[in-house]
């Protein structure tokens, strides 16, 4: 959630919620953007000189929030270079310090470090991700292996490190509070996973195997790159556009033109393209042609072939972990995790795998019988997966898109979104209006608690543009700290990519869209309620960071709420409960399948990265092999194969599982209140002290035993998915 000390330190780490960033893609508003572009480049034209940065100066905006208007691109570079000197200067003072390091002459000053340069790349970071220009992807540039190795001149600073050794090694005899010792305890660990305490030819040896393997992950990435835009599939004939939706027909047109072709039709393995053709299409070759171009991504035996790298990698991550001590990638990398080790890893994902398998065949009948009704006379293969489930799901589901939309106008979900946090926790709402913003779509709430003692800011931009990045996440410009007394209060943002409202039709989205909204308001509710002293213990593991966001879904979709939130744009009626009754009935849809795919590709990244021998494995062969062993049936392939698996080349390996893992927390929390009452007060009171204000004050399995009274259960999550 927030910055550590050493690991990506100027870098800002958002909630990137990969299930939203996969399923939240908009053609609909596409067009509304050419005024946008042109306010984009206007606004940047300014001159700047090093007396009007506004980095360099208190920002002396209401509760400091940045001062957007005056922020022009020429400010970011020499903010930035400002920033890394001043760090650096602060550094140097603590190493050089001849006085005996000190919890308060090492480890706050460590703390207090970098103020400049976590301002210009707050902004910075969330100007490039919600308002791009071609400048600010040209500084993002120049910036990032400045950045690198001004984080690499901190995390490898032996100086640093020997004053927060000798301090860890007494650290009994410090008389530290529990925060004090827990930064001190997670510094230093930081420290040592990054390799400080090796001897030095391993210290060495481990550098060598970073930077091997960030050149394959690089690598790996750019052929995956050249590889999904290298495949189209072009279509000349008209007939053969059959069943697609208009708006995929026009891009396809749009997309064959690029490519010099102007009468025909290109479909590509990019999931906007490639989802609604599989879907819509009765052709059954094509689909077939289009999904094969999409799942032999990295494993053409071309230049771009995927299959030496990940093998490669996965050696790579088996050496380094053993000379950092541990027997596998993987117990290196949950040790920090809540999971703790691979075997708790493995023990959920083996308990769920039969259950969704058994229920995925069901689907497959299921299908089965619409062939053969049909006449159909073949057997489901995996590219008729998405053809036959949407007939499955307009048969047995019938939600019809346009029914539903006019009840979820995002204001009125926003506001649903308050009204649950105001009922859970007495919390409440303010539009600031004069409050400055980094956009016109944005809007600034104050929160505060029922005493009106101010929370925090939290600001919220929902709409699609072209200069926004995909997705939905949770940010921050400042998070809270308290350090010698001198408070910071949080100000956050959310960021989501809605329609836009289109002359008096407002925006209007999607239940998933809905529930996508207040998924990121429990990001910014965890981050709002945080009361860790320093940032540096203000981070949660990965496998627990989804809990806070994900349990606010489950109220999302509660009849009680909907009826509070959920009305007619036009006429303020709620929700029928007709509609409420499909909403919820198709939340089981094709959960066989959604399960079972995703668990295929959180099993192969556990089994390539419990690898214990650092010889290179033959990449399909592990593959085939383990899929066989598990029993992953033909009609599913793996959400993710091992040539187009990006998550596990860096970022999530090992760690893919933690959607799920967090899910178990989710569902299980969410009990915790259907068992008392929805808005039980003291549970929420429960739920806010120990999860949401506790930022990495303590274990996660500790904190989540003392809201629940015990450890979490799989039952809910299992209820949730149809799968018991
Ligand atoms: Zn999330």
């Amino acid at each position: 959630m927030k910055k550590s000390k050493i690991t990506l330190k100027a870098f800002q780490i958002l909630f990137l919620c990969s299930f939203v960033l996969v399923f939240t893609f908009c053609n609909k508003c596409k067009k509304n953007t050419a005024n946008d572009i042109k306010e984009v480049a206007e606004k940047h034209k300014a001159k700047a000189t090093v007396e009007n940065n506004p980095f360099f100066k208190d920002y002396d905006t209401p509760f400091n929030v940045p001062i957007f208007s005056k922020i022009k691109e020429a400010h970011y570079m020499p903010a930035f270079k400002k920033g890394m000197k001043l760090e650096k200067q602060e550094i140097n003072a603590i190493v050089n310090n001849p006085e005996e390091p000190t919890f308060k002459n090492t480890l706050i000053a460590l703390e207090k470090t970098g103020e400049l340069l976590s301002k210009v790349s707050a902004v910075f970071w969330h100007m490039n991700s919600i308002d791009t220009t071609d400048g600010i992807q040209k500084i993002a540039k120049e910036v990032t292996p400045l950045l690198s190795k001004h984080e690499n001149f901190i995390a490898l600073n032996d100086g640093l490190f020997q004053r927060i050794k000798a301090l860890y090694q007494k650290k009994n005899k410090l008389s530290l509070n529990d925060q004090e010792m827990r930064l001190l305890e997670r510094t230093h660990l930081g420290f040592i996973r990054s390799g400080a305490d090796l001897k030095p030819e391993d210290k060495e040896k481990v550098k060598k195997i970073n930077e091997e393997m960030s050149k394959i992950a690089l690598q790996f990435r750019n052929n995956l790159l050249k590889e999904t835009n290298n495949f189209k599939m072009f279509i000349d004939k008209k007939e053969d556009l059959a069943g697609l939706p208009q708006n995929l027909i026009d891009v396809a047109a749009e997309v064959a033109k690029k490519a010099g072709y102007k009468s025909k039709w290109a479909f590509t393995p990019h999931k906007p393209s490639w989802i609604p053709f599989l879907q819509n299409s009765p052709k059954r070759e094509l689909r077939e042609k289009l999904y094969k171009g999409y799942i032999m991504r990295g494993d053409n035996n071309n230049k771009y072939d995927n299959k030496k790298l990940i093998a490669k990698l996965a050696s790579l991550r088996v050496q380094k972990a053993n000379i950092m001590g541990y027997k596998t990638h993987a117990d290196y990398r949950l040790k920090i995790n809540m999971s703790k080790k691979p075997e708790n890893v493995y023990k959920l994902l083996n308990r769920l795998w039969e259950p969704a398998l058994n229920m995925a065949k069901k689907e497959v009948k299921e299908m089965q019988a619409i062939i053969d009704k049909e006449g159909g006379n073949f057997k489901l293969a995996s590219w008729d997966w998405w053809y036959y489930a949407e007939k499955v799901r307009k048969e047995k589901y019938a939600l019809d898109e346009s029914k539903s939309k006019p009840y979820f106008e995002v204001n009125n979900v926003r506001e649903g979104a308050f009204y649950l946090a105001n009922k859970l926790y007495g919390i409440t709402f303010t539009e600031f209006k004069d409050l400055p913003k980094a956009h016109k779509h944005a809007k600034a709430f104050e929160v505060k608690e029922v005493d009106g003692t101010h929370i925090g800011i939290l600001y919220t931009d929902y709409f699609y543009r072209e200069s926004k990045r995909s997705g939905a996440w949770c940010g921050d410009f400042q998070g809270y700290s308290n350090i010698e007394g001198k408070t910071k209060y949080p100000i956050i943002y959310n960021v989501c990519n809605f329609p836009q409202p289109v002359g008096d039709t407002p925006s209007l989205l999607s239940f998933d869209q809905a529930s996508t909204l207040f998924h990121e308001f429990g990001h910014a509710l965890h981050s709002l309620f945080n009361r860790t002293t320093y940032p540096g213990i203000s981070w949660v593991a990965r496998d627990f960071v989804e809990l806070p966001s994900q349990i606010m879904e489950h109220w999302c979709a509660e009849p009680e709420v909907l009826r509070v939130y959920a009305k007619h744009y036009k006429t303020g009626k709620s929700i029928p409960q007709e509609l409420i009754d499909k909403l919820q009935k198709s939340s089981h849809f094709n959960q066989g399948f959604v399960t079972v795919e995703y668990l295929a590709a959180a099993l192969l990244d556990m089994n390539y990265h419990t690898l214990t021998d650092a010889k290179e494995v033959d990449t399909l062969k592990f593959e085939n092999d383990y899929f066989k062993k598990i029993g992953l049936i033909p009609e599913i392939i793996s959400r993710y194969r091992s040539t187009y698996f990006q998550h596990i080349v860096g970022g999530y390996d090992a760690g893919y599982h933690a959607y799920i893992w967090a899910e178990v927390l989710d569902c299980d929390a969410f009990e915790a209140f259907k068992e008392t009452s929805l808005f039980d007060k003291k549970t929420a009171e429960s739920f806010r002290k120990n999860i949401l204000a506790n930022g990495g004050k303590e274990d996660e399995a500790v904190i989540y035993k003392r809201f629940r009274g015990r450890d979490a259960k799989i039952d809910g999550l299992l209820k949730k998915r149809g799968l018991k």
